[in-house]
């Protein structure tokens, strides 16, 4: 094994886990490797094929990762191809299944569908292991099911007597135990690393808009560039259609900047507003405001001298590998990215992730700040969260018909709600969530344990707070109990009676954003609960109707 490490990697020492691994495999067992990113898990597939000179089959989510994959290890002298869906050369075909490859990598897609001979005449060549990458996919407790994930235990059907390996960064204990009922593991040997990043410093500050995060993150990012690092901001955590136009509107404004004649601001607004309601059926406001946000970010990056560039999943193959390459080589300190910058980023250098939104889930939350600080020296971690973010379940949920698959994804997003809230230790809290027994109550490299986050006792408030909402019954959200204590005298406040109630005046110390802090702040601890109300039913008669009957039958 060891010699195997040192020619094909250069390495002399295995890291932990990763002979014991090696050595189960070779012995046919299966395996569920869950360790943190960075911690060596390809090479526990890498190894065996080279050993028995018998194919390893790899299933990994993304062609780019297999590509860099594959290119990598051919650099190293070893036999490596990938089959994805756009891989039509038939030599391939012909190679993968005469067994002269070390390493095969497919996606799940690709996996399911290849013929039952395909996969005879290559186990008839030899097949060391089948392993699955970025296992957590499989589940659907994890933070990125796929549905074809789901279906590769059919192949257990012609790989008998083949050691299944599992491998992902995050796993709770539930999605452990689903990815091995899921791929029939018998008797796995789990093998778990330790997912404390002692190196990274996790700090959540909340921002209610745009252009205080720009100016925090300007200043932040400045500190980090002086060192020559580089930066991640994952700009929103909004999946879809918000995402893809954020990132196409810096995309666009860039565009136009360089072009003859610049389109303003302005108009450039207004063209990709008429798009985006068009397109995503998006109202006109939404658009307007992600619009104005993204090109605030951007500009301010600009103007602060800072050079950004862009990835998500909507760009074109060309844009996102240039972008992709311009950030390796150092050639932008800036990525904005959606979260489909990520998988397979192994560069070593990036000292801060900057999370703009509350992201759906811990796991993706620890993947993501993961990519900071690989090279083992001191990175930062900081996520900016708006109440608002919480509130985007129903968005998360999505097309998913499935009870638990929904379930999961409120689970997840309450945990995170939970971590952007917290008065003890984050890092605490994150290893607690993965599973993990932690002896320390303060590790001394969290914004809370720093202190920079100060404890205070707010009984008295909470108790204002909570009084008001039961004194008016309960039943008007956070934003009228805030209004009663800050002494308003609206309309709806006088008509219910609420300016009599003994709160009534009490809280104007503080702001209604300081009251929705507090708040969430209840929320999450479970003092409040949210009942969802049904929409009201149309009105039928709305006086607009009367209207409309009205011109349909002047102009008849
Ligand atoms: P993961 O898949 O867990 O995210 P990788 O397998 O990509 O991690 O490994 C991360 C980095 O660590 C790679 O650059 C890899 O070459 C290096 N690495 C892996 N094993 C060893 C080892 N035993 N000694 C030194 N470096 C290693
Ligand atoms: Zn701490």
């Amino acid at each position: 094994m060891e010699s195997v490490l040192k020619r094909y990697f250069g390495y002399s020492q295995f890291r932990p886990y990763q002979k014991e691994i090696i050595q189960h495999i070779l012995d046919g067992r299966d395996c569920l490797v869950v360790m943190a990113t960075g911690s060596g898990k390809s090479l526990c597939y890498q190894i065996p094929p080279l050993l028995r000179r018998k194919t390893a089959v790899v299933i990994s989510p993304l062609i780019a990762l297999m590509q860099d994959q594959v290119m990598s290890l051919k650099q190293r002298g070893i036999k490596a191809e990938y089959l994805g869906s756009t891989q039509t050369h038939q030599t391939v075909y012909f190679v993968a299944e005469s067994g002269v490859l070390d390493l095969l990598y497919m996606t799940p897609e690709k996996a399911c569908s290849l013929s039952q001979s395909f996969w005879r005449k290559l186990l008839d060549s030899g097949i060391s292991l089948f392993a699955v990458d970025e296992a957590h996919c499989i589940s659907e407790w994890g933070h990125d099911f796929r549905k074809e994930y789901k279906q590769l235990h059919a192949l257990r059907q012609y790989l008998l007597d083949i050691p299944f390996v599992g491998l992902t960064a995050t796993a709770t204990e539930k999605v452990r135990k689903d990815i091995t009922n899921s791929l029939k593991m018998s008797n796995p040997y789990i093998a778990i690393g330790s997912f404390n990043r002692e190196n990274l410093f996790y700090g959540v500050k909340s921002c209610h808009c745009t252009l205080s995060f720009v100016d925090a993150l300007v200043g932040e990012i400045s500190k980090h560039l002086a060192g020559g690092g580089s930066t991640i901001i994952y700009c929103t955590t909004i999946k879809d259609t918000e995402q893809v136009s954020c990132y196409m509107i810096t995309m666009n404004s860039e565009h136009y900047a360089n072009s003859p004649r610049t389109l303003t601001q302005y108009e450039i607004c207004c063209l990709l507003c008429f798009i985006l309601t068009i397109n995503f059926r998006i109202s006109a406001e939404m658009s307007l405001k992600i619009i104005y946000q993204s090109l605030q970010i951007f500009e301010a990056l600009r103007n602060a001298k800072i050079k950004a560039s862009m990835y998500h999943g909507q760009m074109g193959n060309k844009a996102r590998q240039e972008s992709h390459r311009l950030f390796t080589r150092d050639e932008v300190q800036v990525m904005v990215a959606t979260v489909a910058f990520g998988m397979g980023i192994d560069k070593p250098n990036v000292r801060c992730v900057i999370h703009y939104g509350c992201p759906k889930s811990l796991e993706s939350y620890y993947q993501e700040s993961g990519r900071c600080g690989r090279d083992g020296l001191a990175s930062i971690c900081w996520l900016y969260y708006s109440r608002r973010d919480f509130t985007k379940a129903d968005f998360y949920c999505g097309e998913s018909n499935s009870v638990n698959h929904r379930k999961a994804i409120m689970e997840s997003l309450m945990a995170a709600e939970k971590y952007c809230l917290l008065s003890t230790c984050r890092r605490k809290f994150l290893l607690q969530y993965f599973g993990e027994q932690v002896q320390f109550s303060s590790c001394g490299n969290c914004d809370v344990c720093l202190g920079s986050q100060r404890e205070r006792d707010l009984s008295r408030e909470s108790f204002l707070l909570l009084g008001c909402i039961h004194s008016s019954g309960g039943r008007w959200g956070l934003n009228l109990p805030i209004d009663i204590l800050r002494g308003s005298r609206a309309k709806r406040i006088i008509e219910n009676g609420f300016d009599k109630l003994p709160q009534h005046g009490l809280g104007k110390d503080y702001s209604p954003n300081w009251w929705k802090e507090l708040g969430g702040v209840l929320l999450a601890h479970g003092t409040i609960t949210v009942k969802k109300y049904l929409p009201r039913p149309v009105e039928f008669f709305h006086p607009c109707l009367f209207i409309f009957i009205y011109i349909y039958i002047t102009i008849i």
